[in-house]
């Protein structure tokens, strides 16, 4: 849960300035990649942060 939230708490901090056309194409690569277990960058960015945020 807090996990969660520090992770949404990254995606905007840290991807704010994504614009709006490359988080359609950004959602296209998630989709088209979870299936083979990767994550996005975008997505272990947002991990990352959590987990920082919560160790701070
Ligand atoms: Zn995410």
């Amino acid at each position: 849960m807090v996990f969660t939230i520090a992770h949404g708490l990254g995606h905007v901090l840290l991807h704010k300035d994504i614009r709006k056309s490359d988080k359609i194409s950004s959602v296209q690569y998630r989709t088209n990649n979870w299936q083979i277990g990767s994550k996005p960058y975008e997505e272990q960015e947002a991990d990352v942060f959590a987990a920082q945020f919560i160790n701070a």
